[in-house]
């Protein structure tokens, strides 16, 4: 069965959990408390060599299954996840910090792709042509692509696995996941439940570890695609060595995601939105809304609120239902240690910190990875701020005179996944929608993350590949298509026939 809490995660093979011994073990920790509450194996090719035969074996039957069959394993699936919804987000708080909301919205957005996927048999449907010449039809058709992998950050435990093994399983493909070495307990507990919901052993299939395992995989000959959710370098090297390796890769990377503050926002909601964009899930989501752009005199009249709503927010431990803080720790004691060292950089490089998290204690959980929100204004292109990725409570504000120097600024950065306007004028929104270079756009909207239907847009340094996860794009990306040209040259003998 599944790990408890303290035990090293079993791999999921062959529809059976299964120890391994004599690896190495990574630590898991609980966030909140900064305590060790399971590990995972390190694994390399072996294990990842056992779990690509058992996903081939499965895959010749899971093919062969009607799509409406598959999808009614995706009902049952949708069902069991319902009923177990409270306990796997508390879980989602314990192994990650998100407060148990974040941990509702994780697994909610990733039920929400499941219930799209129980859509296949017509997202699957192909087209035709008839009379392509005389008496000849032409029609496609989607077939699966076979083995194919998963490979997952740590800061959603639950959607980002989910958005992938859905649509790949639905569309007949049989899957291995690589869990987060930080966070594998959540879909562990949601394989127990696909386990019971009917899915045949072997279409999905569990390995832990890191870079190792992940080479492994790279370069195993029978997995045909890889879909990859991490930080840059990782994802442009996944996307490279993939690539080199003749498979489908899709790789979405890390953000740099810039939102325009306009002197005419609406000044209430606009920093609502502002303070959970940059702030929700402690800051940890590639759509955070970690740079804001204050145009003409929006600083002067959107900041002072800012600033009230971001001191009056209580930190503190997510792993207890009755309460629960406004924000969580972040993933480790390293990843603090980085974040707070950004801070400093950024001060050092002239930027004035109107809030600071880097001292905050939390005194129920003295041992939790906890960073207050942090408030930082006059960040200037160059800072060092601006040279990274921060991934962490960081509100990053920048000045520009004109909303066209504002679309520079954040034009000039290497990611592309996220922007957003907060403005009443809809001309200065369609220019901005036009103009930005990124993927995903919020017009009033703080966190533009499209639902399963859409696709992740990334653009940029923030993806690598042609198929972006999600919606028709994940169909396209698990699919080949066949064209079949067809012509029948005459009826059998006798009279029986159509003239
Ligand atoms: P990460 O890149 O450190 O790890 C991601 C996965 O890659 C993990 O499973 C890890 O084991 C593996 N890995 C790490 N280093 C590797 C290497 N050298 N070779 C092969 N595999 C390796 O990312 P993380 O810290 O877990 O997650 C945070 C990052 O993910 C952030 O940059 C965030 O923006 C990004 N992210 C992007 C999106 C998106 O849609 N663009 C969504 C969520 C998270």
């Amino acid at each position: 069965m599944i790990a408890s809490e303290n035990q090293v995660c079993p791999l999921y093979i062959s529809g059976k959990w299964v120890n391994i011994t004599g690896k190495t073990d990574s630590p898991v920790f609980n966030p909140s408390r900064g305590k060790i509450i399971a590990s995972v194996p390190m694994c390399g090719a072996a294990e990842v060599d056992l779990a690509v035969a058992s996903a081939k074996a499965a895959f010749p039957a899971w093919r062969d299954t009607p799509p409406n069959e598959r999808a009614q394993v995706l009902f049952r699936a949708k069902i069991l996840l319902e009923d177990a919804f409270e306990e796997l987000c508390l879980g989602i708080a314990t192994e990650h910090g998100k407060t148990l909301s974040e941990s509702r919205g994780d697994l909610r957005r990733g039920i929400e792709v499941v219930e799209y996927a129980c859509g296949i048999p017509t997202l699957l449907m192909g087209e035709s042509l008839e009379n392509i010449a005389r008496g000849i039809d032409c029609h496609t058709d989607r077939h699966p692509l076979g083995v194919v992998a998963g490979i997952c950050p740590f800061n959603f435990p639950a959607l980002v696995p989910m958005w992938m093994w859905p649509i790949a399983i639905a569309c007949g493909n049989t899957f291995l996941l690589k869990p987060s070495e930080k966070v594998p307990l959540t879909m562990q507990r949601v394989v127990a439940l696909l386990e019971k919901s009917g899915l045949p052993p072997g279409v999905m299939n569990i390995v832990h570890g890191g870079r190792e395992c992940v080479d492994a995989i790279l370069e195993h000959p029978d997995v045909k695609a890889i879909s990859f959710v991490g930080s840059t370098p990782v994802a442009r090297e996944i996307h490279r060595k993939g690539t080199l390796h003749g498979k489908r890769v899709q790789a979405a990377g890390g953000a740099k995601n810039f939102i325009i503050l306009m002197p005419d926002a609406d000044v209430g909601r606009t920093v609502e939105a502002v303070k959970d964009g940059a702030f929700g899930c402690a800051g940890e989501r590639c759509m955070a809304g970690s740079t804001a752009v204050a145009v003409g005199d929006a600083g002067e009249k959107l900041l002072p609120a800012l600033v009230d709503l971001v001191k009056a927010m209580k930190v503190g431990p997510t792993d207890v239902r009755e309460t629960q803080p406004d924000m969580g720790a972040v993933i480790s004691t390293e990843h603090k240690t980085r974040v707070s060292g950004l801070i400093d950089a950024g001060e050092r490089g002239g930027a004035k910190i109107l809030a600071d998290g880097r001292a905050t204690k939390v005194d129920e959980a003295p041992e939790g990875f906890f960073l207050g929100p942090t408030l930082i204004d006059h960040v200037e292109q160059g800072n060092p701020l601006m040279e990274t990725e921060v991934f962490g409570p960081v509100l990053a504000v920048m000045r520009a005179k004109t909303l066209d120097e504002s679309i520079d600024l954040a034009n000039r950065q290497a990611f592309g996944n996220g922007a957003a306007i907060f403005t009443n004028s809809g001309k200065a929104a369609r220019e901005f929608r036009r103009r930005v270079s990124a993927g995903m756009v919020g017009i009033n909207v703080g966190v533009p993350a499209p639902l399963a239907y859409f696709p992740f847009s990334g653009w940029n340094d923030s993806f690598f590949g042609d198929l972006h996860i999600q919606g028709k794009e994940g169909v396209e990306f698990y699919t080949q298509r066949k064209t079949t040209t067809t012509r029948w040259f005459g009826f059998g003998d006798g009279e029986i026939w159509a003239k």
